[in-house]
């Protein structure tokens, strides 16, 4: 790219998230200055098949005008309010309304915030209250697992279980196992088979609650399919079994479906495809398509009552953020569940499954592919040795390398340590996936032919 005011401009003055930034300073940005469906458009003109949905969140596609005259109206009818103290509006109440109505049964309230990792904040504080309320301050820990993602708050950045979120920052700062990653091909041990991984899983989650004592255990969180750490659907059988074992041990039950949410893996919630019933529900993304920042959590009727009869004794619940049920974002959120209904595109995502994850199956040969995983409209080729199961070179080089070759094929993706990732816009067409197939086939294929070189 030819660098232009703009580009000095942000090497100037910007820090980036999730970004090396000396490599930023030397190679600057890709200014995206417009979006037509499911593709953008960069400051030179040139165009590009958004292939992670921006960050796996932008369902509707990159133009969808109905949500620009949502949030115009609602700015000429009421710009802001807060939800404080008794205080509503009418988008917030609308939104957690229909919510209640679409999310699995037993999960009627929605507390909103502005981002998926402040939600998960707000669900650590919200089961340290409803412990505390119960006479049983000693439960507070929280199980997740390794590669999930959860955030980058002090708190939620804890329960994520990912290198780089720890590293440097002194985190975990909250009480948090973290457990096995259910990634049968790469955690498997020889000749271990799904069924059996899986039962190993659950004794270790068993095991573990026993060992720190089940009067300490506060919840177990986890994305139904992981996402950021590579997208990782689970074994068989895992997720009823981690759901009796929290219910045995009278552990809250979290599902983080801020990327699973709505429709993206051909069912509308992540827990309805692989068979269990969360008491708490994490969602964010897709529930605005990220025009407007905004997530939503949604809790049981037991959960709600213990939060709710405890504020009576103290007199508030004293938490929440100044944005949180913004009518501008709760009024963009509910034209976009609107839009996901009318066109059915939770069924457009059900109806594509099958050439989207035969597209991405079809590279399973690829001399750069260790493994091809997936459910829904969501896939990821983890690039490894087939035989050692281990990166091929330094970690993450590799599949750095294959989303820069994408990007120049016209196909933006994202390179999550070894695994390179595919989420679009639950919009995208047939004619789409196999564009997004080609210009990934020749991304491989040319670092493949440049590795062997
Ligand atoms: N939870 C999951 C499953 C996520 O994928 C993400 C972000 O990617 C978060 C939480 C954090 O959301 P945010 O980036 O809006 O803070």
């Amino acid at each position: 790219q030819i660098p232009n005011s703009l580009h000095a401009s942000d090497i100037a003055h910007s820090i980036h998230p999730y970004t090396n930034a000396r490599a930023h300073e030397a190679q600057g940005p890709l200014i995206i200055t417009r979006g037509d469906g499911v593709r953008v458009y960069d400051s030179e003109g040139k165009e590009y098949i958004e292939g992670l949905a921006g960050l796996w969140s932008v369902a509707v596609g990159f133009s969808e005008p109905r949500l620009r005259d949502a949030a115009i109206a609602q700015l000429d009818a009421l710009p802001y309010y807060h939800s404080f103290a008794h205080k509503a509006n009418e988008p917030a109440i609308r939104l957690a309304e229909k919510l209640a109505e679409i999310t699995p049964e037993g999960l009627n309230r929605a507390f909103f915030t502005n981002s998926g990792s402040e939600a998960n904040d707000t669900v650590i504080k919200m089961v340290w209250f409803l412990n505390n309320a119960l006479g049983r301050p000693q439960k507070k820990k929280f199980l997740a697992r390794t590669k999930g993602y959860h955030g980058i708050t002090i708190a939620s950045g804890s329960l994520t279980g990912l290198p780089a979120n720890h590293k440097d920052f002194d985190l975990p700062a909250i009480p948090v196992t973290h457990l096995t990653c259910p990634h049968f091909w790469k955690f498997g041990a020889e000749g271990e088979t799904e069924a059996e991984f899986t039962a190993r899983l659950l004794e270790e989650l068993e095991q573990t609650i026993l060992a720190e004592g089940p009067e300490t255990i506060a919840a177990f969180i986890g994305e139904p399919c992981m996402g950021a750490g590579g997208v990782i659907t689970p074994p068989e059988g895992y997720w009823p079994g981690v759901a009796a074992i929290c219910a045995k041990h009278d552990i809250l039950l979290v599902s983080d479906e801020v990327i699973n949410g709505f429709g993206r893996l051909g069912t509308p919630f992540g827990c309805q495809k692989y068979g269990f019933t969360p008491d708490i529900m994490v969602t964010s993304k897709q529930l605005t398509s990220s025009y407007m920042p905004l997530a939503a959590i949604m809790v049981n009727d037991k959960v709600y009552d213990a939060i709710a009869d405890h504020t009576a004794r103290l007199g508030t619940f004293g938490h929440g953020y100044t944005a949180s049920g913004h009518p501008v974002a709760c009024a963009v959120g509910l034209e976009n569940l609107k839009i996901i209904e009318e066109r059915d595109l939770m069924g457009n995502a059900a109806r594509l499954e099958p050439a989207f994850q035969a597209g991405l199956r079809a590279f399973a040969d690829h001399p750069l592919v260790g493994e091809v995983r997936g459910t829904g409209l969501i896939g990821g080729l983890e690039l490894a040795d087939k035989a050692t199961k281990q990166p091929i070179g330094k970690s993450g080089a590799l599949a750095a390398r294959v989303a820069r070759a994408a990007q120049e094929a016209g196909l933006i993706c994202r390179n999550v340590y070894d695994t390179v990732a595919l989420c679009p816009p639950l919009i995208v067409t047939e004619e789409d996936i196999a564009q997004i197939f080609a210009r990934l086939g020749a991304a491989l294929d040319q670092v493949a032919a440049e590795a062997k070189a």
